[in-house]
């Protein structure tokens, strides 16, 4: 693994935890000699996260649409800036850029963005480990609504299971440096779990 792509808010949310999970990612990424690889903001707790990075040295690549780089307020001071012609070439980027993929407490591009990495990774389009860092129990609900998905035999325990979760980044790098994916069809014939 040489980089990690992190969606999480552009916003700062209402808890100063936020802000502070995104500066111990940041300095868990860099004690392991990762890049990191995001959206190119520097608001919100990506600008956190961004500028603790490059504030111990490490590497940063940002990616960021043509039409939100100055809605969005791009970070001038990154290793990498790519501009793309869209947001749909923005998420391909960053996923043809990174190893694996997490998301810190976000909104609905954070959402939106983890959910597709992890739709390609049920897929095999990608063997590429996601996870969530269920800071201050952020993602309670979601995760409680994606157990009920298996439990309602919509997704399978396995294809679940390939989101890893915990509330340490330290815990969560590791288990991504020893993740496998699992070889299984997302479609649930009869009686399979
Ligand atoms: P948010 O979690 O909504 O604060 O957004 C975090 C990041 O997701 C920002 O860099 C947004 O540009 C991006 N984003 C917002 N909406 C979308 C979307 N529909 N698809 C992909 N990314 C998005």
């Amino acid at each position: 693994m040489k980089s990690v792509c992190v969606y999480c808010g552009s916003n700062e949310g209402r808890l100063p935890v936020y802000a502070e999970a995104a500066r111990g990612l940041g300095r868990a990424l860099v004690e392991r000699g990762l890049g990191l690889v995001y959206g190119g903001a520097s608001v919100g707790i990506m600008g956190v996260l961004a500028d603790t990075v490059l504030g111990l040295g490490g590497r940063v690549t940002g990616v960021m649409p043509e039409s939100i780089v100055r809605k969005e307020v791009a970070h001038r001071g990154l290793t990498e800036l790519h501009v793309t012609s869209s947001m749909h070439e923005r998420k391909m980027r960053m996923a043809e850029l990174s190893d694996a993929f997490v998301a810190l407490p976000g909104g609905i591009g954070t959402l939106e963005e983890v959910f597709e990495a992890w739709t390609w990774a049920q897929l095999g389009l990608h063997a590429k480990p996601c996870g969530l860092l269920n800071v201050a129990g952020y993602y309670d609900g979601l995760i409680a609504f994606l157990d009920h998905t298996v439990a309602e035999r919509f997704v399978k325990e396995a294809n679940r299971s390939m989101l890893i979760v915990s509330d340490d980044p330290s815990d969560l790098l590791d288990r991504f440096a020893c993740y496998r994916a699992p070889a299984v069809e997302k479609w649930i014939r009869n009686g399979e779990t």
